[in-house]
Order: structure tokens, then C-alpha cells, then sequence
């Protein structure tokens, strides 16, 4: 199955744990009743798809993203992959003394077989991710493995930039792979919050996120609406995708954070009355993720 028609949250966790690296309990989110009543709500809105690009390393787990899934309504795509070199621990030593072919091989099982132990079977490669302004040897090897997987089973691929840094370099290891740009969606490139990088992006076809909205702590709502008139107006909005990047428990309303309607109930409004045009949310939400993944 891939997507029902709807809007697309294009970059999402519906359960995550980063605390055993990040130190931090706030980075341990799996509370179903509170999420399944957010995806509800969503749901109520027009949103149909979540893409959970969750990945090893990360405490997935298929079946509880099933549930929630099941309990809410909505359909959740799911992810084979690793993550950032900090998060490649509980593989070690073997991620780093093995070859990028077996790190496909892990990722291949998953597509035939089935994520964490059940049958669902994953829809996107990702998040794939370098660190801050470069990347390690292992995460290169990550991206090695990637490419191998995305051939073989042509799934797309999805990135994580960390804080927006070393998409240019990501993009060009994959064109030099020959990896079609419309199958790869570089993630968290609002949070570079340059707009002139954006462009040289997208002008190479790519799909970009601008997936974390309502991140106000990294970079101001208003610049990334900013940056999207201006997208909008060079006519690339056709290529920029749009979610919340939601990985913390203080992110619910529960625990009194923005919740995953923000996106719909705030950002969009002051888009709309900033200058951006419906066509270009419309595009954004609904139509560009259909694209991406209608191209297989
Ligand atoms: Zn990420």
C-alpha cells in the first residue's frame, strides 16, 4: 500500500527513543493514547498518511506504529534503515568492521521479510543521516548500503541533514551513483535557514524537507515561510515537503507542547497570510508527497 489520497506528514516518529545516547528522558516519546488521539485529530483535518521514517537504532517498533495506526485511522509508512554514527552503538563492533553490502543485507531482509519481527514491510529507505557539516566513514558506508538497497528495491530514499548541513555533498553522492533525484528527499534543510543552498538544491531536483515545523528553538516559523514565498516564486515549490519532525514527549499537547496539528492550525494560516499561496500548500501537503512516492 502507499499512499491514500490526503495530506502527507512527510517525516515523522510516532515512537522514538534517543535517550540511551541523547542522556535526556524528554527523547523517550512513545505514549499511545496521547498520540493516537493527536493522529485522530489529524485525521479530522485531512491528514491520511504519516511517513515514520524511524529507524534502527532508534528503538523502532513496527507492531506498536500498527496499533496506533490501526487505532487512529491513519496510514503509517514505515522505514528500513540506520540512523547518525552515535546511534550505530548497539550495532557495534559490527557496523564498523562490516562491509556496506551487509548493511544492505540488513535492510534487504527487512523489505522481504518484515520490520522488528512482524510483516510490514517498510516504503522508504530512511532517515539515512550525516552529522553536522560532514560525514563519518561509517555513515558514508550507511549511504554505500543505501544506494545498493534503493536499486534493488526501489524504494526512496529519505536524509537527515543534521541542522540542515552537508545536503550539497549527500545530493552529489547520489547523482554520482545515478540515483534519480525525484527518488531522494533531503531532510531538515529549512533548519539550514539559507535560502540561496535551498535553491541550488532544488534547482538539481531533489526533493527537500521542510520538516521541522514549529521548531521555533532552531529557526523562526517566519523564516521558513520566508523561504518558501521565495521557493514558491523561483517555482520550485513542486519539490519542498512539509512535517513536524516530532521526537519529543514535551512536543505533545499532553505535556503541554505544539502537538502535531500545529502544522495545519497555526503554521498554515500564517503562511497563507504571509503571501504564500493555497496552490503551493496544497502542493506541499499533498500533491509532492504523492509524487515522490507514486514514482516507483
Ligand atoms: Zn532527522
Amino acid at each position: 500500500m502507499m499512499l491514500v489520497d490526503g495530506i502527507t506528514y512527510i517525516h515523522e516518529h510516532t515512537t522514538i527513543d534517543l535517550s540511551y545516547v541523547k542522556g535526556n528522558s524528554d527523547t523517550l516519546l512513545r505514549h499511545f493514547e496521547a498520540t493516537v488521539a493527536e493522529y485522530r485529530a489529524l485525521y479530522t483535518k485531512g491528514v491520511r498518511n504519516i511517513v515514520d521514517v524511524t529507524t534502527l537504532g532508534m528503538h523502532r517498533d513496527a507492531q506498536y506504529v500498527a496499533e496506533v495506526a490501526r487505532a487512529s485511522g491513519m496510514n503509517i509508512l514505515q522505514a528500513t534503515g540506520f540512523y547518525t554514527q552515535k546511534f550505530y552503538a548497539p550495532f557495534e563492533p559490527w557496523f564498523s568492521q562490516c562491509e556496506a553490502k551487509e548493511i544492505a543485507e540488513v535492510m534487504h531482509k527487512e523489505i522481504a521479510e518484515g520490520l522488528d519481527g512482524t510483516t510490514i514491510k517498510p516504503q522508504i529507505i530512511g532517515e539515512i543521516g550525516t552529522s553536522k557539516d560532514g560525514w563519518t566513514p561509517l555513515e558514508q558506508k550507511l549511504f554505500e548500503a543505501a544506494v545498493m538497497v534503493h536499486r534493488e528495491s526501489c524504494l526512496p530514499i529519505a536524509t537527515h541533514c543534521t541542522l540542515g548541513t552537508f545536503a550539497q555533498e549527500q545530493m552529489a553522492f547520489f547523482q554520482e551513483r545515478g540515483v534519480e533525484l525525484t527518488r531522494v528527499m533531503l531532510g531538515h534543510i529549512d533548519l539550514k535557514g539559507d535560502l540561496d543552498y535551498t535553491l541550488r538544491l532544488l534547482e538539481q531536483g531533489v526533493y527537500i524537507g521542510f520538516d521541522t515545523i514549529g521548531k521555533e528553538n532552531y529557526l523562526p516559523d517566519s523564516q521558513r515561510i520566508a523561504m518558501l514565498k521565495a521557493i514558491e516564486a523561483r517555482g520550485y515549490i513542486g519539490q519542498v515537503m512539509l512535517s513536524m519532525d516530532i521526537t519529543r514527549q514535551s512536543h505533545l499537547k499532553v505535556f503541554g507542547g505544539i502537538g502535531y496539528s500545529y502544522l495545519l492550525d497555526t503554521f498554515v494560516p500564517k503562511a497563507l497570510e504571509a503571501g504564500l499561496s493555497q496552490r503551493a500548500i496544497t502542493q506541499m501537503l499533498r500533491d509532492n508527497p504523492q509524487q515522490f512516492f507514486g514514482k516507483g
